[in-house]
């Protein structure tokens, strides 16, 4: 049986701030491992995205000016977006894409740029300053530990059905308040981590991989074949 999984880079050629485009090198080499074929598509400006074509979507950081672009053409694809987060569908958004899953983000000039609002937390300004350093959170439910680098101008308040992808035990986190740092929701994992994420934390890949392979292929025991076994170096 070969596993095949398709994965969308939302915006990829706009939004990839510190080289988030490694997070699918990531995906591809531990599937590659698993015996897992992916298939990935840059689905940027005036294209459509599909809820249905995909198993996992990757979605960048990126610097206010292409935020402000990201932010109009992501409004037509909100409907399909929804319909995937809401179905369980697998997506990792880093800082920049983080922000525009959410209600809104007030970028460093103070405007108002609108997110989705598929995840329910909003981002503020701060005052002439930036979150910029090396993190470490702890995840309190799996007890993981995630190593990256953050760099955002944005603090992020949660909603209330998101869970924190970890709690800060060193950096600064969504706003530098409530130890949170990252979100959440379902099948969704929004993080501040450049660097990219998935480099330095393979047990994240991992997960993001065997959820989708659970959603797409209910019926079948992933835990028994020899070639999902993932690879000792996590
Ligand atoms: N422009 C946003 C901010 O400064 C996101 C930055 C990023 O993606 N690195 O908060």
């Amino acid at each position: 049986m070969q596993y095949e999984l398709n994965i969308a880079h939302l915006y990829g050629d706009l939004m990839n701030t510190y080289g988030d485009l490694g997070n699918i090198l990531v995906l591809k080499y531990y599937a590659k491992q698993m015996g897992v074929k992916i298939n990935s598509k840059v689905v940027s400006l005036d294209e459509d995205f599909k809820a249905d074509d995909y198993d996992i979507a990757v979605f960048g950081g990126g610097q206010d000016f292409e935020q402000v672009i990201v932010s109009k053409d992501i409004q037509t694809k909100k409907a399909e977006l929804i319909k995937y987060i809401e179905s369980d569908g697998c997506l990792l958004a880093i800082c920049g894409g983080f922000q525009l899953l959410g209600h809104y983000y007030i970028d460093a000039k103070g405007d108002k740029i609108p997110g989705i609002g598929a995840l329910d937390h909003y981002t503020e300004p701060q005052d002439n300053n930036r979150f910029i350093g090396n993190i470490l959170i702890k995840n309190p439910e799996n007890g993981e530990e995630y190593h990256g680098f953050e760099n955002h101008q944005g603090v992020t308040h949660l909603g209330k059905n998101e869970k924190p992808l970890g709690m800060v035990e060193k950096g600064y986190g969504n706003n530098g308040q409530d130890h949170t740092e990252g979100a959440i929701y379902k099948n969704v994992y929004c993080t501040y981590f450049h660097g990219p994420i998935l480099a330095r934390n393979g047990n994240l890949a991992k997960n993001i991989l065997m959820e989708a392979l659970k959603r797409k292929y209910p019926d079948q025991d992933l835990s028994k074949p020899a070639s999902l076994e993932v690879p000792a170096s996590y």
